[in-house]
């Protein structure tokens, strides 16, 4: 099981956007943990320093101790989920999923898996251009998967899911969860979040405002 640490972690982008200011925080394996913030709070640019996409200016963000970097095989330690992220739009999503694996030298069975698991097994051969935002989604929740990893760390996982789509995540993410992963989600939905995460993390500013179970939170708010 792996905690991911954020410690006093500061970053600012050309001169005087100042993204983060020092939040200190951990989250622990076994539970959702929802990760808010208004637009603009830090939470994408938290994200992309544990994954090892940007430096911090100071502090530090680690997975298990180690920053991104120094983990052997990522994608079999973290899987995650970016807005950012492309997927070629000629490639189909059973391709894109399998170059993910060899590339990665997972076992190719984990492809069929983890379409079985994000419902994608029946559009598996369409190419990803022809996908809706939420089928798109579905693709990057089964190729955060793939790896089997102990840590899923999702940017706004929900964007672009029906409300079908919105029940199904939730129930995967709490499922994942009582496997003893580590589950960190992040949304700019209050209420959303709260109902389905253990635990919540909230920025604002690019300083840490809460870290607290989500009762004691209800409780107070
Ligand atoms: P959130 O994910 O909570 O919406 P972000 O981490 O995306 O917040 O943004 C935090 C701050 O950093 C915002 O003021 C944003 O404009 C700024 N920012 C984020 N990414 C960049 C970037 N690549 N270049 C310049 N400023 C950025
Ligand atoms: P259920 O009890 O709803 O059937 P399971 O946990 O048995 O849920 O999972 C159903 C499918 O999802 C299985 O094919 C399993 O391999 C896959 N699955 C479950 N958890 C993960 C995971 N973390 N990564 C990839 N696939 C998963």
């Amino acid at each position: 099981m792996i905690s991911i640490e954020v410690t006093d972690l500061t970053k600012t982008y050309d001169r005087n956007r100042t993204a983060l200011l020092g939040p200190t925080f951990t989250v622990r394996p076994g539970r959702v943990t929802g990760f808010l913030g208004p637009n603009g709070a830090g939470k994408s640019t938290t994200l992309r320093l544990l994954l090892g996409l940007d430096r911090p200016d100071s502090g530090s963000a680690t997975l298990g101790g180690r920053p991104y970097a120094a983990l052997g095989e990522p994608l079999r330690t973290v899987g995650a989920l970016l807005d950012t992220e492309a997927v070629h739009r000629a490639r189909t999503a059973y391709g894109h999923l399998r170059w993910l694996a060899v590339s990665n030298r997972l076992p190719q069975r984990r492809v069929e898996e983890v379409l079985a698991a994000t419902g994608l097994t029946a559009v598996a051969r369409r190419r990803v251009g022809t996908f809706s935002l939420g089928m798109r989604q579905r693709l990057g929740i089964a190729a955060a998967l793939l790896g089997d990893p102990a840590v899923l760390i999702l940017d706004e996982p929900s964007n672009g899911l029906d409300p079908e789509g919105i029940v199904w995540i939730r129930h995967l993410l709490r499922r994942l969860a009582a496997q003893e992963r580590t589950v960190l989600v992040s949304s700019h939905l209050m209420g959303e979040t709260a109902a389905f995460a253990d635990h919540l993390v909230i920025l604002a500013g690019g300083r840490l405002l809460a870290d607290t179970p989500v009762g004691d939170f209800l409780e107070r708010n």
